[in-house]
């Protein structure tokens, strides 16, 4: 199959739908019900907030957006295209151009420099030409230009954050998903965040954002509750 951006039909179809899905986890043989019969769709420049309690569903929810897991029923659609029919090596090909990933935990290797962790994601799927170029740019956007050269371990809880960011954004993705990406940070540093994520959809990305913050609230186009396995629409 191929599942080249370009010969997605954008246009036609919301970039995500998510339609009846179910998804369980195995805990032995019993199956442990977390998400029953839910249905999403997220229209191209959407600024998306999922909110929730704790254990609700919503990273559930956020890594099948995400490509990072399949649900037990129903169907995830991505530019139209089902997941369910693809190989584990085409989804992870769709992941690594289609979407954008941030954690709350930030997720960057210790090891490598915010550049190197920064170019991470165009070893495997590069849409750009030049990508130290652009991971450079990346990182001068999110007001990291002296601190390319750091490692995680000299870097605070919002530049690191700020690294995972651009990381997420060096392949141009149709869609940036955040999961909790202010949850370990103080309120200063987690407002800054929230603000580079707005931003970015006020320029037409697509951005999905499960959240605590009340904030987001008044900037998003939509905030959606998941509530005891179900959306709950405002
Ligand atoms: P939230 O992000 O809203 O806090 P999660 O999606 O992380 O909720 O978790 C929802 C429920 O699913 C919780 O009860 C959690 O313990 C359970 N759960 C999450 N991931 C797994 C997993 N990999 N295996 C088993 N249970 C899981
Ligand atoms: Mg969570």
């Amino acid at each position: 199959m191929n599942i080249n951006k370009n010969s997605l039909p954008e246009n036609r179809y919301p970039i995500v739908e998510v339609s009846n899905v179910r998804k369980s986890y195995m805990l032995g043989d019993m199956e442990v019900p977390v998400l029953s019969g839910i249905n999403l769709k997220i229209e191209k420049g959407e600024l998306l907030a999922i909110m929730g309690p704790s254990g609700s569903g919503k990273s559930t929810l956020m890594n099948l957006i995400g490509c990072l897991d399949r649900p037990t029923e129903g169907q995830v659609l991505i530019w139209g295209k089902d997941l369910h029919s693809m190989s584990d090596e085409e989804l992870a090909h769709l992941r690594g151009i289609e979407i954008g990933f941030v954690f709350q935990t930030f997720n960057l290797v210790p090891r490598l420099t915010a550049l190197e962790n920064v170019l991470l994601p165009t070893f495997a799927n590069s849409r750009s030409i030049d990508p130290q170029k652009r991971a450079t740019e990346l990182l001068k956007l999110m007001g990291l230009q002296d601190r390319m050269y750091h490692k995680p371990g000299e870097l605070s809880g919002g530049q690191s954050q700020r690294v995972s960011i651009a990381r997420a954004l060096i392949n141009d993705p149709s869609i940036l998903l955040a999961d909790e990406p202010t949850g370990n940070l103080d309120s200063k540093t987690g407002s800054e965040i929230l603000q580079i994520f707005m931003d970015l959809n006020n320029e037409g990305r697509t951005v999905v954002i499960v959240t605590h913050d009340p904030e987001i609230a008044k900037y998003a186009d939509r905030v959606v509750l998941v509530k005891d396995g179900e959306i709950q629409y405002n």
